[in-house]
């Protein structure tokens, strides 16, 4: 059996500058809705040369966000 199809690393070139990138840089961004701020986001960076290589909600809120969500749920539920 060939092992070609387990890679750890995948080698993601940048569009731009044509470096594989092994790792991106973050940055947060607010999320617009029309002209309404509607959340936290994050665009993912080219280590090398800045180009947005990805975007989408930024994970750390994403996660406090579900579980305030779970908190609030589990008050709702032990009233019962
Ligand atoms: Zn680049």
């Amino acid at each position: 059996m060939p092992k070609e199809g387990i890679v750890m690393h995948k080698k993601g070139r940048c569009p731009k500058c044509g470096e594989s990138v092994k790792h991106t840089k973050i940055e947060n961004v607010p999320v617009h809705e029309g002209a309404r701020v509607r959340g936290h986001g994050v665009v993912y960076l080219c280590p090398y040369c800045d180009t947005v290589l990805g975007a989408g909600l930024d994970p750390g809120v994403l996660v406090s966000e579900i579980i305030k969500e779970i908190k609030k749920n589990n008050s709702v539920h032990l009233r019962l």
